[in-house]
């Protein structure tokens, strides 16, 4: 994942390495009132985020329920129409794509959600689900679709028999590898996983993230990989963008992020990560106070309300998101 300065600079000529480019994105929700429902204020959900993401790689999002990360997700899919911004993918701007030019890019980005069980139609065959999409854009060979189908069931760590049941036939787990086997079957460059596992119990939590793991190596797959588990986007993210009320407060590498937040809110989430180590337990920043609603961000730095290292200046001055070491940026006076 390149950062947002990368992506200024690569603003007209879209930098080969990069699958997918985000510049200035916001998503507003209209908020009706009044006699004549008219517009009268927005929901803030997503408010001018900038990234980009290396072919390859697994960008993690992370942050708070509410937080705007799951809408950045469905907007830079196409899901949801973005207010503002552009959305570059493999070099293609398809912020305004609509009709069947959009159906033509779709092909190539697509989402495995939270929810596998919501996800899947109850009353068609597994087969049937997971060639449903290939059948939306080609006519194929029947004899052939079943097989591929089939040999994607492998790949997912299904048996081939799973083919002919239905999704209530299956654990959690296992209707997660369905929906994955699904999401495989354009053979798309992108994937946005939206809370994959947070449905599951624990014990297969892993075997899923692994899963996704090693299909990235197998497929070349490019990840973003939404979460509000801390613990979960450490194991599968190469970078992390920490999102707070629609805005990007901090962009690491990894280890960066995890060993030395620059960020106080980022620092406060990752306080509140369980340490089995007692020798390497940090105290816990409690932080005050509820997230404000993004229909009234507060003005200034959107975290002031509940820093715990808040100044008057913060109040007043949206900090921008700077680069102040090498891949490492973020949004706060403190750093500026
Ligand atoms: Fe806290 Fe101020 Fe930094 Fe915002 S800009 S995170 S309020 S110190």
């Amino acid at each position: 994942m390149t950062t947002m300065h990368e992506t200024t600079h690569t603003s007209d000529n879209m930098s080969e390495d990069n699958l997918l480019e985000i510049k200035n994105l916001k998503t507003y929700y209209p908020i009706y009132g009044g006699f004549f429902k008219r517009v009268v204020g927005n929901v803030k959900a997503v408010d001018d985020i900038s990234f980009a993401i290396k072919r390859g790689e697994t960008m993690g999002l992370v942050g708070e329920s509410g937080c705007g990360k799951s809408t950045a997700g469905r907007t830079i899919l196409r899901l949801m129409k973005p207010t503002d911004g552009q959305i570059i993918f493999d070099g293609q701007d398809i912020t305004k794509l609509s009709g069947s030019k959009l159906q033509q890019a779709r092909r190539d980005f697509q989402m495995v959600f939270q929810d596998p069980y919501a996800s899947l139609n109850p009353t068609q065959m597994v087969g049937n689900i997971i060639a449903e999409p290939i059948l939306n854009y080609e006519k194929r060979n029947k004899k052939e679709l079943k097989a591929y189908v089939k040999s994607l069931l492998l790949k997912v760590g299904l048996p081939e028999e799973a083919y002919y049941k239905y999704a209530h036939e299956f654990s959690g787990g296992q209707r997660q590898r369905i929906g994955i086997a699904r999401t495989l079957a354009l053979n798309p460059k992108l994937i946005v996983a939206d809370e994959p596992v947070s449905a599951l119990d624990v014990s297969v939590q892993s075997q899923v993230l692994n899963l996704l793991k090693s299909l990235q190596k197998e497929f070349g797959l490019t990840y973003l990989f939404i979460a509000h588990d801390l613990s979960v986007v450490k194991h599968m993210s190469d970078r992390i963008g920490v999102m707070y009320l629609g805005n990007l407060v901090e962009i690491a590498a990894n280890k960066d992020l995890y060993q030395e937040p620059l960020h106080p809110y980022t620092q406060a989430l990752i306080s509140a990560i369980p340490e089995p180590n007692p020798m390497l337990r940090k105290e816990r920043i409690v932080l005050k106070g509820d997230v404000p609603s993004p229909a009234n961000p507060p003005t200034g730095c959107p975290f002031h309300t509940r820093c715990p290292v808040a100044m008057d200046i913060c109040a007043e001055r949206k900090p921008p998101l700077k680069e102040v070491r090498p891949g490492h940026f973020v949004a706060c006076v403190l750093h500026e």
